[in-house]
């Protein structure tokens, strides 16, 4: 078994932007896993081109932890890299590559230690959980966890690794991706009140979009940075020349929600804005003017549990005496909803994650594999 730090490089290597197949990757770790006694088990995209896998060492009980992990990674298109994304290097105290931080760093070094888990007097499973499709909105590990629930395997806890700097934090906010298809009339640009331009109703929504966003900083909770729910659109398109006004706009968009609050709220504001605000103008040259609505992903936020085992555990190894709260989205919402209480802790910052020349401190990656160590030790002990 290669040392963490070859086994991380290795991980980079498979090229998992999320649109691509992460079978190549699966294949990897599955066969180390196996050389380490592991059951593995896999549940797929409806494409067969991606896989989870999910893999015990130790007793076949229930209890144990999950070391959960994405094997995706977010595309390097129109980045500027100072170095192959996909060939990690290690440059001074710093190993860069795409993934390093976000977060194959977590996954390279959780795997490392397979052996030393197939060795331990294990009393309690260790659980590996490597998934697809965490960045287009955390929707491979539902497959995952829907598997477990069917083979009623009932892990105790699961560690998420996503970059905390090693940090403890037990509270995210939810996500929810909402794609918007308008609707216009084409005609000439210079007469406008014959037609619809669906871009400048696309952009009138994103104004609309920033009004709910304002709206939505009178329900604060004072641990999240922003303190509030926030929506943005980040993708737009549409139109096809400057004097023709536009058939056809597309925006995508997102709100975070707060932990507990509703984001079928959020949707339901912007489609009322929608229909009441801007709609209305343009049918008085477009009668036909509408616009689709779609919710293409939704996760929840992980509220913070005071009594979480998953929580105390990562504190108890860490030595950490905060707990703290992020405002990216990770799939401890999922299991937590599934009822696996999860925490998330995991070596590099978030601040590189999906930036051009990503990187992870090596004594990140270091403090990771002594906090997974003491992860391992705890399962050799007798339940508390
Ligand atoms: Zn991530």
């Amino acid at each position: 078994m290669p040392a963490a730090l070859e086994l991380v490089k290795k991980l980079i290597s498979f090229d998992t932007t999320s649109r691509l197949s992460n079978l190549a990757l699966i294949d990897f770790a599955q066969e180390l896993l196996e050389q380490s006694g592991a059951r593995c088990r896999r549940s797929y995209d409806a494409s067969g081109k991606k896989a989870n896998l999910f893999a015990t060492i130790g007793p076949d009980a229930d209890g144990g932890y999950v070391l959960s992990g994405h094997t995706d990674v977010v595309p390097v298109d129109g980045q500027e890299w100072s170095s192959d994304p996909f060939a990690a290097e290690v440059r001074g105290d710093k190993l860069y590559g795409r993934g390093t931080s976000d977060m194959k760093g977590f996954v390279g070094v959780a795997l490392s230690l397979a052996p030393e888990a197939a060795k331990a007097k294990l009393k309690r499973p260790i659980h590996f959980a490597f998934s697809y499709d965490e960045e287009v909105g955390c929707t491979g590990v539902s497959g995952l966890i829907s598997d477990l629930v069917k083979a009623k395997i009932k892990p105790a806890l699961a560690i998420v690794g996503e970059p905390t700097l090693m940090k403890v934090v037990g509270a995210h906010k939810g996500g929810t991706a909402v794609k918007m298809h308008w609707h216009g009339l084409e005609g000439h640009s210079s007469a406008p009140h014959k037609g619809a331009s669906a871009v400048m109703m696309a952009g009138e929504f994103i104004a609309a979009l920033s009004q709910i966003g304002v709206e939505l900083q009178d329900d604060q909770d004072p641990r999240f940075d922003p303190p509030y729910t926030t929506t943005q659109a980040n993708i737009v398109s549409g139109g096809t020349a400057l004097n023709i006004l536009a058939k056809e706009a597309r925006i995508v968009w997102e709100c975070r929600t707060l932990p507990g609050r509703d984001p079928a709220k959020v949707v339901a504001r912007a489609k009322e804005l929608a229909e009441t605000q801007i709609l209305p103008k343009y049918k008085r040259g477009a009668p036909d003017a509408s616009f689709d609505i779609t919710v293409t992903s939704t996760y929840p936020g992980l509220a913070l549990d005071p009594d979480s085992p998953a929580v105390a555990l990562a504190r108890e190894l860490s030595g950490a005496n905060a707990v703290e709260t992020v405002a990216y989205g990770t799939e401890a919402g999922h299991f937590a909803s599934a009822g696996i209480p999860a925490v998330i802790c995991g070596p590099g910052s978030i601040d590189q994650a999906h930036k051009p020349d990503e990187f992870c401190a090596l004594n990140e990656l270091d403090a990771c594999e002594a906090f997974l160590r003491k992860v391992i030790a705890k399962a050799t002990q007798p339940s508390p």
